[in-house]
C-alpha cells in the first residue's frame, strides 16, 4: 500500500524541532517531501502572499508552503504544527498560534496536517495521539511513535550540547547519518555569542550565510543551541514590573544573563540577528544593549528583511570584527605594561 505523504516546510520551526517531527511521523509511517533550501523564488513567492509588514520568516513560511503546492501535487497533508506553549510559564509568538489558521486559506492546499503543542493545557503525549488520529492510527501506536520520537530528540539535543553545529547536525537527521561531531578546528582568538531564532541564524538564504561571512575572519561562533541546559533553569527576572513570557526570547535572556556573570570571560561580543516587524526581539534588544554597555561587552544588533543586502552586512560585520580586535590589542598591551612595572 503506498504511504500518506506529508509535506514539511522547511521554515520556521524547522530549525528547532525537524528530528522530532521527521521520526515521529516516519514512526507513523508517512513519507516526508521536504521543501528545498530556501531561495528567490520562494522568497519572492512569500513575499507577495504576505502583507507588507509581516516579518520575514513568516514570508518564508508562506514561500516553502506554495513551493510544496505547486511542486508536489499528490501531497496528501501539508503538517503546519501550532505551538502554543511548550513549558508551563511562557508563550510562542503569536504568529505560531495562528499558523495552522493562515496557512489552509492558501490556494489548492492540501488537508492541513496538525501538530498542536499546548502544555498549559494538555502533555504533548496527547498531541501526539491526535497526531496520530488525522492519520488513522491507533492510540497505542501513535504513544508508541511519540516515545522513539522524544529519545531521538533527546539525542539530537545532546548533540548540540557537545558542539554540534545547528546545520550540521539537521543534515545528518536528513540523511539518517548517526550523530558524530565534525572534525575539531583550531580555535581562533575570537568568540562571538550569535543571538537569534533558529530560522534567522540557520537560513543561510536569508541571512546571507552570515556565519560563513564570520567565519572567513576567523571568528569562532556560539549559539544558544550549544549552551548547556543547566542555563537555562531559572526564569530570568527583568524587574519587578517586567515579566517577559515569550519562550525563545527567555531562552535568550537566559543565555545573556550566563555571559553577564560566570560566562563574562567566554566571548568577546554579541550579535543579535533580528527579523524586521518581529515585536518581542525588539523589546529584548534593548534590553541587551542596556546590559552589554554595564559590562562592556561589545554588542551588535542586525535588522533583516528581503531587502538586506550583502555588501551592507559585509561591512557592520568586518567594522564590528576590527574594533573587537582593536578592544582585545589594547587589552593585551595594558597587561604587558603592567608586566613590565612589576618586574622593574
Ligand atoms: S518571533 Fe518575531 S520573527 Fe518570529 S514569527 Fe514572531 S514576529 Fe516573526
Amino acid at each position: 500500500m503506498n504511504k500518506l505523504k506529508v509535506g514539511i516546510p522547511r521554515a520556521l520551526h524547522f530549525y528547532r524541532y525537524f528530528p522530532f517531527w521527521k521520526k515521529i511521523l516516519e514512526e507513523m509511517d508517512v513519507e516526508i517531501v521536504l521543501s528545498p533550501l530556501t531561495n528567490k523564488k520562494i522568497v519572492e513567492k512569500g513575499v507577495q502572499q504576505g502583507f507588507g509588514e509581516l516579518c520575514i520568516p513568516m514570508k518564508i513560511y508562506y514561500g516553502h508552503v506554495l513551493n510544496l503546492i505547486t511542486n508536489h501535487q499528490d501531497l496528501d497533508f501539508i503538517f503546519v504544527p501550532r505551538y502554543i506553549a511548550e513549558v508551563k510559564d511562557a508563550y510562542f509568538c503569536p504568529k505560531f498560534l495562528s499558523l495552522p489558521d493562515v496557512i489552509k486559506i492558501l490556494p489548492n492546499i492540501p488537508k492541513i496536517l496538525n501538530f498542536e503543542v499546548n502544555v498549559k493545557e494538555f502533555p504533548i503525549s496527547y498531541s501526539a495521539v491526535e497526531l496520530g488520529k488525522q492519520l488513522g492510527l491507533s492510540r497505542s501506536r501513535s504513544l508508541e511513535a511519540y516515545n522513539r520520537a522524544k529519545n531521538y530528540y533527546n539525542q539530537y539535543l545532546s548533540f548540540l550540547k557537545e558542539g554540534a553545529p545547528v546545520n550540521y547536525a539537521l543534515r545528518l537527521v536528513n540523511r539518517n547519518i548517526p550523530f558524530k561531531l565534525p572534525k575539531q578546528k583550531t580555535q581562533n582568538d575570537i568568540r562571538l555569542l550569535l543571538l537569534g531564532h533558529g530560522y534567522n541564524l540557520f537560513d543561510t538564504f536569508i541571512n546571507l550565510d552570515f556565519q560563513k561571512k564570520l567565519s572567513d575572519r576567523q571568528v569562532d561562533v556560539l549559539t544558544i543551541e550549544n549552551m548547556p541546559e543547566s542555563v537555562f533553569k531559572t526564569p530570568v527576572i527583568v524587574n519587578n514590573k517586567l515579566r517577559n513570557y515569550w519562550r525563545h526570547e527567555e531562552e535568550i535572556m537566559q543565555a545573556i544573563r550566563y555571559f553577564l556573570t560566570e560566562g563574562r570571560n567566554e566571548i568577546d561580543g554579541v550579535i543579535f540577528l533580528i527579523s524586521f516587524a518581529c515585536g518581542p526581539d525588539s523589546l529584548i534588544s534593548e534590553l541587551i544593549m542596556r546590559d552589554m554597555k554595564v559590562v562592556g561587552l561589545p554588542y551588535l544588533a542586525i535588522i533583516m528583511d528581503e531587502h538586506s543586502g550583502e555588501a551592507g552586512m559585509l561591512t557592520r560585520i568586518e567594522s564590528f570584527v576590527d574594533m573587537i580586535k582593536r578592544k582585545k590589542k589594547k587589552i593585551e598591551l595594558k597587561f604587558q605594561q603592567e608586566k613590565s612595572k612589576i618586574k622593574v
